[in-house]
């Protein structure tokens, strides 16, 4: 193995979530910085392939989600900004979340005090009557619902290459085609075992920052962390709405989720920002952070994948009635187009089978399960000199500027940074670290 020279940090991953990173960490500091990302671009994976909405934080409940509320209301301005000032898309469409029954109309109550705890205003939103949603939209059908006005349709893979392309100082480097196999650790550093373009290759770093979305749990195993966590994966499919049906509706148009402890929604209606109109994501149990095609419930890499270890959360799972009969009603929205559709069609009768035209991209989700079940929020762990961000999930992209500023103001209180500042941001406005690290203690609002 040859040893390349040593950094500072490393950075492992190079979707939204390591891309803030980046821009935060080479802004603020003249350290040497190097990112490492597998594939040959970055945002290749999760950060390319959701729905690409920046969710307002008014469905986060701030008692149970304070971090991912207070990332998601803060980095609001933070994307609007960047993507101005990058030609990125920016389309604020609205998002419209239905109640289909009297527990969902409650629910739109709770929405309503959410968003004025999680900073919004009151001109955001509005609880509309069910004729009211018929005026604004009318193939939607539904007793009340929750308009939430500034929610915006983007691509994330544009805004998080935008941000990369405004990162870096003299001493930081991007690697692609680098594949992180597995890290040593000591108490001056870790020494990163990778393959550059087919080549075995050590990096040594004085801090690894562990941002490798679906694969971050396996490495972080891999050096002795997060043993008590394992991790599933489901992956979200969309269909295409024929455009003569599709351009009916203007608005993103959800549910009210039914099953909160378990990663499923219900699939929404998505108006993206290119202008496709799409129903999804479903959430189809696979073996893997990207299989994003295929596979039957038979396949070989789920089963591998339920027996990796720790399999005791696993297996609670396994014998709980309601889990396998929503993964078996998932599984069947995979193979059947038609049960995509009868399930948009609670809401927006007028879909047809016949108006999902194509497959759309799909991406998966990592859920990290401990004793208790799904874990709700990301987990941050320490090691030695290595940092692990895990269960970095829905609204990740949306909060990822500001939950990044979150976890480097942590390891500078922790000493694993000093917490010398050594410059700014190269992007003016709202991207100022000091003001949002106080606005993620503060809870105020940023925009
Ligand atoms: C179906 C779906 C819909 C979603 N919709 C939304 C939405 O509308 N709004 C929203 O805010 N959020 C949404 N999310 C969540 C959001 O997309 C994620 O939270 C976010 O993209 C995670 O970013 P990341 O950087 O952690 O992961 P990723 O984008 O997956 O980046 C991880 C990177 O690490 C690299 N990597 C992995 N292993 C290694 C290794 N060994 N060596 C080197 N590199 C490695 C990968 O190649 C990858 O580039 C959605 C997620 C899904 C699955």
């Amino acid at each position: 193995m040859t040893e390349e020279k040593r950094y500072d940090i490393a950075i492992i991953g190079g979707g939204v979530l390591g891309a803030s990173l980046y821009h935060w960490i080479t802004s603020l500091r003249e350290e040497s910085v190097i990112l490492i990302e597998k594939e040959s671009d970055v945002a290749v994976h999760t950060s390319s392939r959701n729905t690409g909405v920046i969710h307002r934080p008014f469905y986060l409940d701030p008692s149970r989600k304070r971090v991912q509320a207070r990332s998601a209301g803060i980095s609001y301005s933070l994307w609007k900004e960047l993507a101005h000032a990058s030609g990125s898309p920016w389309l604020e469409c609205g998002t419209i979340e239905v109640a289909k029954s009297e527990e969902d109309m409650k629910a739109l109550e709770r929405y309503s005090e959410w968003s004025l705890q999680n900073g919004l205003s009151s001109d955001d939103f509005s609880i509309l009557t069910g004729e009211q949603v018929s005026g604004i939209e009318p193939e939607v059908k539904c007793d009340g619902a929750f308009y939430s006005k500034t929610d915006v349709s983007t691509e994330f893979g544009a805004l998080t290459k935008a941000l990369f392309m405004r990162s870096g100082n003299s001493k930081s480097l991007i690697t692609s085609n680098a594949e992180v196999l597995a890290i040593e650790e000591n108490s001056d550093g870790c020494l990163i075992k990778c393959i550059i373009n087919g080549r075995t290759t050590g990096i040594s770093a004085g801090l690894v920052m562990n941002a490798a979305g679906g694969s971050a749990l396996k490495i972080a195993h891999g050096m002795g962390y997060a043993a008590n966590y394992s991790v599933l994966f489901f992956r979200g499919e969309y269909w295409r709405v024929v455009p003569e049906y599709g351009g009916l509706i203007s608005r993103n148009i959800y549910s009210v989720p039914r099953h909160t402890k378990y990663p499923f929604l219900d699939p929404h209606f998505i108006s993206r920002a290119n202008g496709l109109k799409e129903i999804g994501p479903n959430a189809v149990l696979v073996g893997g952070p990207e299989v994003y095609e295929g596979i039957s419930p038979a396949d070989g890499n789920i089963l591998s994948s339920l027996m990796e270890r720790p399999i005791r959360p696993k297996l609670n799972l396994v014998f709980n009635r309601e889990f396998v009969s929503l993964v078996s009603s998932e599984w069947k929205s995979s193979f059947y187009k038609s049960e995509m559709a009868r399930r948009v069609r609670e809401f927006i009768p007028g879909i047809e089978t016949g108006f999902l035209s194509s497959r759309g991209f799909s991406g998966v989700r990592g859920s990290l399960i401990d004793k208790s079940g799904f874990v709700p929020e990301a987990i941050v762990e320490f090691g030695k000199r290595s940092v692990h961000i895990l269960n970095y999930n829905s609204p990740g992209a949306t909060g990822a500027p500001a939950y990044a500023v979150h976890i480097v103001r942590m390891m500078m209180e922790k000493g694993y940074l000093g917490d010398l500042n050594f410059g700014k941001s190269k992007i003016s406005g709202s991207w100022d670290f000091d003001k949002i690290s106080d606005l993620m203690v503060s809870g105020a609002s940023a925009a």
